[in-house]
């Protein structure tokens, strides 16, 4: 296959912690495996940014801080991001910018932001963080990650979670729903990161991108026993 992925990073100095950069890396190198190529354009606050051509959006978590610097910018990006989700981009955004792909964040020191709305989710600092490893059953299978946020993020009736908790809080304390989907954006409170613990998820996103350009596509299998086995270690200890 001839095909090149672009990915979209977005804010990568201002919303990279707990080494959501490593979902990137993970994108990047099971297509290289495959023989597929690859460029990643990072998306800055304040620099024009041109979305024609992008094949996948990835934005990681934040401090609050970060939050701050980036919500505006992501705010005026929003009519481009918001279009390319309803032409159905794949997406993986994570923890804070997750909340921010929501409607509204107030954070822990009471500052409200508004999102760009493309989960229907609302997220509130609660007074506690919830933080540790976190077990989801999903529809692309069983998905482990660690979380740490105080954000505590409620989705609105009719909005689709990720998935369930089986080991954790996700989105809240009280609902064991983690995470939104809505079409292909994926949105999720796990770091880890995510992606290399969960490969599968992983060639979800490159599958249905390389569908979108290529049409109907095989991803050639990668040997995954060890992060097979790191995720089972993962969902077998206590949290
Ligand atoms: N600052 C947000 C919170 O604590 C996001 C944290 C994160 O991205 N890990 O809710």
């Amino acid at each position: 296959m001839s095909a090149r992925v672009v990915i979209a990073h977005l804010y990568p100095d201002d919303m990279n912690i707990y080494g959501d950069v490593g979902n990137v890396i993970a994108l990047r190198r099971r297509l290289e495996w495959r023989g597929i190529d690859v460029e990643v354009r990072s998306v800055e606050v304040g620099s024009p940014f041109d979305f024609a051509g992008v094949d996948i959006v990835f934005g990681g978590g934040g401090q609050d801080s970060g939050q701050q610097v980036v919500a505006e910018d992501l705010l005026a990006r929003g009519d481009d991001l918001r279009s390319l989700a309803a032409g159905g981009t794949p997406m993986l955004v994570v923890c804070g910018t997750y909340q921010l792909f929501g409607s509204s964040v107030v954070t822990a020191d009471s500052a409200a932001l508004d999102g760009i709305g493309i989960f229907g989710a609302r997220t509130v600092a609660g007074a506690s963080r919830l933080v540790g490893n976190i077990v989801v059953d999903s529809p692309f299978g069983r998905l482990v990650g660690f979380e740490n946020h105080s954000g505590q993020t409620i989705l609105d009736p009719g909005q689709d979670a990720l998935g369930t908790v089986t080991s954790g809080f996700g989105n809240d304390r009280a609902s064991q729903r983690e995470g939104a989907r809505t079409g292909n954006v994926i949105g999720t409170y796990l770091h880890g990161p995510v992606l290399p613990k969960n490969p599968h998820l992983t060639d979800h996103l490159l599958r249905v991108a390389l569908e979108r350009r290529c049409g109907p596509t095989e991803l050639a299998p990668i040997p995954d026993d060890l992060e097979r086995r790191a995720a089972d270690s993962a969902a077998a200890r206590p949290r």
